[in-house]
């Protein structure tokens, strides 16, 4: 209703309005039957995701011409735009000739309104399988036409914008006249208000609006709202000049108080002598007034025919639509209150709903475009990018190559949803996500029967009846984390999705029969390869990534991440500044992630602050008010608002509270303002910083303080969110030499714990641990090693190094290196064996601050997909044997090499 000032694009595809006006302001319902306002609908309206403009222009027919110069063959009286009904219509009234057939001459107004939909619905009419529209719209502004053609079965026109911008009309509105004018209309008005509340009490809102909107606005919706004649709506339209409109509208809304008052006045004569029949005629009518005002005036075709209608548009395959048909004659003999009757219906609302046959139509392929777009929404992943054009380009060749199912795999937050509606969009494919995340029950994809309660399709059939497409790119979210139990298995029912053999009749329990998923593209992503069951993982192909550098991350930033949440926010860098040091901050203090999804939020947060601040600011304009304490002043503040400043500042100490600006009138330095607001974006600081995200969540000092203790060491671990420090505890106490484990462990993890102990206790007597050196130390000692983060299940050889380290830490009473991590498996004999997940731990080792990492000799190759800034900051420190970890963990070397004789 009150809609903000929109920008009108210089084309609109243009509606004609047979012998009515649609006004700014108004809303109307139209129902569109001839091929070209169908047409019009569906390519501005029905296909687009985001609902568009169009022009509603009145047109004149030309019996209702003043000047009759032109045939006119056209029947005038359609409520709504009837301009060429075809012959074969069969609703009586209203008949109008086939614009085709008779060449019809329009006379088209030269000034129209540009309309946005507020709701559409499609109809089929019956035996014809004609499409209809209804179109509800809602007048946004004036518009002149510059010329107008036709594309098509319908017409575009070029415009130009005829109503003031918000500025301009702001400007306007200080204009003695103009005030003098609006007054005269609202009093007006409200005299109209005052009589309409006496009959009927239901004007609140109107009278809301009088107060709440502006009111060259309330001019055209006032008048939009009665009856008047076409030339008096017309003139209306033609008032451009405020100060016309408004005179014009409060002669208009005068003459219809003074109607109501005379029609009150015989009403009041008549009443009394209404037969009760007349009476329920009249209620009658109005009843019927109303629905239609609703939209459900199909009095003749009940629910269930509507339901058909949709059924017969859907599309189904015969053998399915038999299949409907019958489930259709059940549900017609079943009372709505029936048990049984409203789950059918759900049941065949969705076959009427799924995309048997709809698909969106695939252009034609643009490798480079497609690169283009990867290359604009991401940067970096210069590997993946070409791997997916490599898909993308087989799938150009040959369009139903079977190829391999994609699968990004690494941590969260690294872009792998994003990639892949990339891919879609490169496609002109619509995008789904259905996320596999916790699936453990086979129904979930698959679907309940029917004959449970509550039964629902499963996720997949789900998805398509959401995204209406039978051809959409689908992401399979976390595949890794399905589950099987006793419930059924998941994987085995996606790999029947993922068949190329199996997926033309995909079986849904609850559907329960078959549906074709073979048009549509299936990616998957994952965090890990590893839980992903082999026959699945065997479909698809993997595609890495690891995650970022703190480097990349400052670039993504700054390409993507920023200007994205500036926009999404309404902000721009006019208002708000995020210097690079900044993001550095929160890249180092607030996230230590493997992707940049926290690092996003941050500066969401950051946006959502400015973005008050910034609604604030417009909303004491024009006395403009800068809070000192959220906006500090920074240096590249502008020299104006420097000298604003100080002159405020001679009042008050501008240190403390608010400060009150100087009022800049509008009209006289309208272009001034706008330098200001300009000149002073808000400039995130570290204050600003911590007041928004609160103190820093990590800091650098970390590992020195865990590890100021003897037998706790620095592990590098894998986990689902990409490479992570772990650090490991060992402490010791009286006991009976047992060993105790905490920490959410994994079978494996526990055994390295055994071979670590194992290994120290061999040489513990051997190689003197302890100054006490009697083997009934260890004997009479239970030792407990525990791996903080307890809630997070950890598993895997690779903490083999990183135990043993603690544990002769532990032993020594020697504190390990603070810099220093490392990663590594570790036989009974002391050798260092090669693990996985090498550059997610080093990159996670740099985030931590880390100088050195020790690795097993072997996993020197998997070095090269660490990027070489990072290695360069890093001592890498390759090792075969146990002693040479110890040796580099401590400070001056092994502890226990005096004794040995290694
Ligand atoms: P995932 O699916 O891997 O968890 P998303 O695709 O949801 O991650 O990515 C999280 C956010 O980070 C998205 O807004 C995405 O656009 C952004 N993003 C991730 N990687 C990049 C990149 N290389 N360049 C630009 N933006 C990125």
């Amino acid at each position: 209703m009150m809609a903000e000032p929109v920008e009108l694009p210089s084309r609109l595809a243009i509606l004609p309005f047979r012998n009515k006006v649609l006004l700014p302001g108004a809303i109307v319902r139209i129902r569109c039957t001839s091929p070209s306002s169908v047409k019009l609908v569906e390519q501005e309206l029905w296909q687009r995701e985001e609902r568009g403009l169009i022009g509603v222009l009145p047109v004149r027919d030309s019996e209702a011409a003043a000047v009759g110069t032109l045939l006119s063959q056209g029947v005038g009286g359609d409520p709504g735009y009837g301009g060429s009904k075809s012959p074969t219509t069969s609703s009586g009234e209203q008949q109008k000739q086939d614009s085709k057939n008779h060449q019809e001459p329009i006379h088209w107004h030269n000034r129209g309104v540009a309309a946005r939909a507020l709701h559409l619905s499609r109809g089929v009419e019956k035996p014809s399988g004609r499409v209809t529209y209804i179109v509800v719209l809602e007048g946004l502004c004036r518009f002149s036409v510059q010329d107008l053609s036709a594309r098509g079965t319908y017409h575009v026109a070029r415009i130009s914008r005829l109503d003031m911008t918000k500025a301009e009309m702001e400007q306007a509105e200080q204009d003695p006249d103009i005030i003098a004018l609006s007054r005269q209309f609202k009093a007006t008005a409200m005299e109209l208000i005052s009589v309409l509340e006496q009959k009927q009490k239901t004007v609140g809102r109107t009278k809301v609006l009088l107060e709440t909107v502006p009111v060259h606005r309330l001019a055209d919706i006032f008048v939009a709202s009665f009856e008047i004649s076409f030339e008096e709506q017309l003139s209306m339209l033609d008032s451009v000049d405020l100060k016309v409109r408004l005179s014009k509208a409060t002669e208009l809304v005068d003459r219809h108080l003074q109607s109501i008052l005379v029609a009150e006045k015989i009403t009041q004569k008549v009443e009394g002598q209404l037969s009760k029949s007349q009476k329920e005629y009249l209620l009658r009518q109005q009843m019927r007034a109303i629905k239609e005002e609703l939209g459900d005036n199909d009095d003749d075709e009940d629910d269930v025919a509507a339901l058909e209608r949709k059924m017969q548009s859907a599309g189904m395959p015969p053998n399915i639509w038999k299949h409907a048909q019958r489930e259709l004659r059940q549900l017609r003999k079943m009372q709505p209150q029936q048990p049984g009757y409203s789950s059918s219906r759900v049941y065949l609302e969705l076959l009427a709903d799924l995309p048997w046959q709809k698909v969106s139509e695939e252009r034609e392929l643009d490798l480079r475009a497609a690169k283009e777009s990867l290359d604009s929404d991401h940067y970096g992943l210069t590997k993946v990018k070409q791997r997916i054009i490599e898909y993308l380009a087989v799938r150009k060749l040959k369009p139903d190559a079977r190829g391999p199912v994609l699968c990004f795999v690494g941590p969260p937050g690294v872009g792998k949803t994003s990639l892949a509606s990339s891919i879609a969009s490169a496609l002109g494919r619509k995008f789904i996500r259905i996320s596999l995340g916790g699936v453990k029950d086979e129904a979930d994809i698959r679907g309940h029967r029917r004959t449970y309660i509550g039964s629902m399709p499963g996720r997949l059939i789900d998805g398509l009846k959401r995204v209406g497409v039978c051809n959409p790119v689908m992401l399979l979210d976390e595949i890794d984390k399905t589950g099987s139990d006793v419930r059924g298995d998941p994987a085995s029912a996606l790999l029947e999705v993922l068949d190329p053999e199996q997926n033309k009749s995909f079986n849904d329990h609850y559907l329960n029969v078959p549906f074709d998923l073979s048009k549509v593209i299936f990616v998957a992503t994952a965090n890990r390869v590893q839980p992903i069951p082999p026959p699945l993982l065997d479909r698809m192909e993997v595609i890495e990534l690891p995650g970022y550098t703190p480097e990349e991350k400052l670039k993504i930033s700054t390409k993507h991440l920023i200007p994205r949440v500036l926009d999404q926010h309404g902000l721009s860098t006019e208002f708000l500044k995020i210097p690079e040091g900044m993001v550095k901050l929160i890249i180092q203090r607030y996230t230590r992630e493997a992707g940049v999804r926290n690092l996003e939020r941050n500066l969401a947060s950051l946006a959502r602050a400015a973005a008050v601040r910034v609604a604030e600011q417009e909303r004491f304009s024009p006395a403009i008010q800068l809070s000192k304490g959220i906006q500090p002043m920074a240096a590249s503040t502008t020299a104006l608002l420097d000298t604003r400043l100080a002159g405020a500042g001679s009042g008050s100490s501008p240190s403390n509270g608010e400060v009150e600006m100087e009022v800049i009138p509008m009209d006289v330095s309208g272009q001034e303002i706008s330098n200001f607001d300009g000149g002073s974006p808000i400039v995130v600081d570290e204050t600003m910083l911590e007041k928004v995200l609160g103190p820093p969540r990590y800091d650098d000092n970390e590992a020195a303080e865990r590890v100021a203790t003897p037998g706790v060491s620095v592990g590098l671990v894998w986990t689902n969110f990409g490479g992570e420090v772990q650090f490991v505890e060992a402490t010791t106490m009286v006991g009976k030499g047992e060993l105790h484990l905490t920490g959410q462990l994994g079978d494996v993890i526990k055994e390295s714990a055994q071979i670590a102990l194992t290994w120290v206790r061999a040489r513990a007597s051997e190689l003197e641990i302890s100054s006490t050196s009697d083997k009934s130390l260890l004997e009479s000692r239970d030792i407990h090693i525990h791996f903080p983060a307890g809630a997070v299940p950890k598993d895997g050889p690779s903490a083999g190094v990183t135990l043993v380290t603690s544990l002769v830490s532990l032993f020594s009473k020697k504190k390990v290196r603070a810099d220093t991590a490392m990663t590594g498996e570790m036989t009974l004999r002391g050798l260092v064996l090669p693990v996985g997940g090498i550059k997610d731990k080093v990159l996670a080792a740099h985030r931590y601050g880390i100088k050195r990492v020790i690795l097993p000799e072997r996993n020197l190759k998997d070095l090269a997909e660490v990027p070489s800034n990072i290695l360069s900051g890093l001592e890498i420190l390759l090792v075969k044997r146990i002693e040479d970890v110890l040796e580099h963990a401590f400070e001056g070397g092994c502890p226990l090499r005096k004794h040995s004789k290694l």
